[in-house]
């Protein structure tokens, strides 16, 4: 049993007081993992692909153009970088392959059509996923020494992401955190997914822990509402995972370095 201090401060329910809790969830993309040049790699391979495999360039240019924009948009590929909030960083593959192929039928290409060119777009893009790429993610700044403290204070904790668990695993293990995480996770492969509340539950379920006693820490607005809707009493937005830091709905405790949270014994 322990309890948060975010700058000194410590953490409870928005109602007020002090949260005495037992374990720490945390999203990976953007939150444990820096996450975002993989990610714009992946987004702008799986453009090209799309591109190529709808081939409209010779007989279509601007069909192909309005495409590519609609593609871009719809991954939250900017000029400057991927939108933290964006399809690409927060949804699953399912998810960002639907709008791939929605982006197309937008084109005039038949459903049909559309579903097969974007899947076939993912299948040939996914290794880029995860480490595959040329800029795999890595650990943020500070979240081994982070973990240590959890840990002293005997903290458990365990990783709720959108990612598929093999992905999710290969982070931990490439950067020798896995021995810090609970064996319990919640990937793209459990059902139900971030960010319905359900999430949080199941996860809390497989732990052994009340949600009433979980902290939940991530770097999307819709991580944050989970987390509420579940009843977790300490919710912290972490905003040190971008270049850009995502903008989150005013009245989260934020966080823009892991030495700003520390864990204390009740
Ligand atoms: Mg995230």
């Amino acid at each position: 049993m322990a309890h948060l201090l975010l700058r000194g401060v410590p953490l409870g329910p928005p109602s007020g007081g002090i949260s005495s809790i037992d374990a720490v969830l945390f999203d990976k993309d953007g939150t444990l993992s820096h996450s975002e040049a993989m990610l714009q790699a992946l987004a702008a391979a799986r453009v090209d692909c799309a591109l190529v495999l709808a081939d409209l360039e010779a007989h279509s240019p601007e069909r192909h153009r309005e495409l590519r924009d609609l593609l871009e948009r719809a991954f939250g590929l900017r000029a400057s970088g991927i939108h933290p909030g964006g399809i690409t960083a927060v949804a699953a593959r399912d998810h960002n392959l639907i709008a791939t192929a929605t982006a197309l039928a937008q084109v005039g290409l038949s459903w049909p059509d559309s579903l097969a060119i974007a899947e076939d777009t993912f299948r040939q893009t996914d290794r880029l996923h995860g480490a595959g790429g040329a800029s795999p993610p890595r650990p943020t700044a500070g979240l081994p020494a982070l973990l240590d403290r959890l840990q002293r204070a005997n903290l458990r904790c365990a990783v709720i992401s959108n990612d598929h668990e093999e992905g999710i695993r290969g982070f931990l293990q490439r950067h020798d955190l896995e021995h810090r995480f609970e064996q319990a996770l919640w990937s793209a492969e459990h059902h139900p997914r971030k960010p319905a509340a359900g999430a949080v539950h199941g996860l809390c379920a497989d732990l052994g822990v009340q949600p009433e006693r979980c902290a939940l820490i991530g770097d999307a607005d819709s991580d944050l509402r989970m987390a509420r809707a579940a009843g977790v009493p300490v919710v912290i937005g972490y905003r040190a995972g971008w270049e850009q830091p995502p903008e989150l709905e005013p009245g989260w405790p934020e966080l823009h370095h892991w030495d700003e949270l520390e864990a204390a014994a009740d």
